[in-house]
């Protein structure tokens, strides 16, 4: 039987991180980044919870429109988008889209004039894995000749959005993020605009999501203290997903070439270069393009040793790399981690943490596949719940 690398997914996770969500940021009405994972299952178990959707092309808002959704819990929020595009949304009914530079708005004007428009402004991402702000993002100096122009065609610019940056690590960043944003807003004000829709974007990070939303909240109270009408929303993506998924991949070969059975003399070995190579069936090219795409340095734990899955916690262990699958060098997944050296070509390898921008960004480089999701809605009492919401939205 081939031994196929496969997800796990606990659909559990993702609920409990929407009542995580409602609990902070009640404030905040989600619309998912589906870039992220546009996993089927979870868009379903989204779409049933009651989130929006930020979709960064057609492809991604017709999958979100074939699971019933309604076009208002939509937003275009790519904001450099092909005319076709343009023009198919207002097709589907998806008003709601960003822009950050005036080729945009003559594009929209003619492709998609009723569209709902909302001004993606820049913001500082320098503390973010992913930095966004040199590919998108008006600096603030350039808003007020874009509202201009705007008015001048005759659009409905509804409000302001930014985003920190992917994998946002400090807060702080939201705080100087919103005080831009009150800019935009009087800007819009002089432009002749009555501004009611603030998109914070995403960029949250599971790890500090309470201290990211504190922080939110407090510079929203400053800067925007009176809000009857005013509707804010996000869009976060790793957030949701990220810690749902594990990958479980299998030991297809295995090397030594600092053989760990002789030559302890070596004394001249460094002690941290890896003595075994382990190589597994997926790569950088695979699931790992997050190691290149996303800067991550997924960790792997064992789940089998010699063919057991009773892996004793005492077993000693040596520095040790792990490989992809394909003939390319770059395809390392961990230069150097801690294995038992006693790993067998079979025996099972997994990482946590694995359900953000990976399997959406999976080539079939070498003619490998991209891998099977197996899904479960955890054991707790959000198991329940989760299969409810999934059958709600069949
Ligand atoms: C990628 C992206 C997101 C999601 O970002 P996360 O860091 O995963 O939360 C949200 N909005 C826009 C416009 C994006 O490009």
């Amino acid at each position: 039987m081939p031994r196929k690398l496969f997800f796990v997914a606990d659909l559990s996770y993702t609920l409990q991180q929407h009542l995580k969500w409602k609990k902070f940021l009640p404030e905040i009405h989600p619309f998912y980044a589906v870039k992220c994972n546009p996993d089927p299952y979870v868009l379903r178990l989204l779409a049933a919870l009651g989130t929006g959707f930020d979709c960064a092309s057609n492809g991604e808002i017709s999958q979100v429109l074939s699971l019933g959704v309604d076009p208002s819990r939509v937003i275009f929020a790519n904001p450099c988008k092909a005319t076709s595009f343009v023009r198919q949304s207002a097709k589907a009914g998806v008003d709601m889209m960003t822009f950050d530079n005036t080729d945009e708005l003559y594009k929209i004007s003619r492709a998609h004039p009723n569209a709902k428009l909302i001004v993606r402004i820049l913001t500082d991402d320098s503390k973010s894995l992913c930095r966004l702000g040199l590919k998108f993002g008006a600096p603030l100096v350039t808003v007020p000749f874009l509202l201009t122009k705007a008015k001048e065609l005759n659009l409905d610019v509804i409000g302001v959005s930014f985003h920190v940056g992917s994998g946002c690590y400090d807060s702080a960043a939201y705080a100087d993020a919103i005080r831009r944003a009150r800019s935009a807003f009087d800007m819009g004000k002089e432009a002749g605009y009555e501004f009611t829709l603030l998109d914070v974007g995403g960029g949250f990070e599971d790890a500090m999501f309470e201290m990211a939303a504190s922080i939110l909240m407090e510079s929203i109270n400053t800067y925007f203290p009176v809000r009857d009408n005013l509707r804010i929303i996000a869009e976060p993506g790793r957030y949701y997903v990220a810690k749902a998924f594990s990958l479980a991949v299998n030991i297809i070969a295995r090397r030594a070439p600092h053989s760990i059975e002789g030559d302890s003399q070596d004394i001249e070995a460094d002690p941290e270069q890896p003595k075994v190579m382990y190589y597994v069936n997926d790569g950088v090219y695979g699931a790992f393009n997050c190691i290149v795409f996303d800067h991550q340095t997924p960790q792997p734990y064992v789940l089998s040793l010699n063919g057991s899955f009773h892996v004793p916690s005492s077993v000693p262990t040596c520095p040790s790399s792990v490989w992809g699958p394909t003939c390319d060098s770059i395809d390392c997944v961990c230069p150097v981690t801690h294995l038992p050296g006693s790993l067998r070509v079979g025996d099972w390898l997994a990482f946590e943490s694995m359900g953000a921008y990976t399997i959406c960004a999976a080539s079939q480089f070498n003619g490998f596949q991209v891998s099977n999701v197996i899904y479960t809605t955890g054991g707790g009492a959000g198991s329940a719940e989760v299969r409810n919401a999934l059958r709600s939205c069949a």
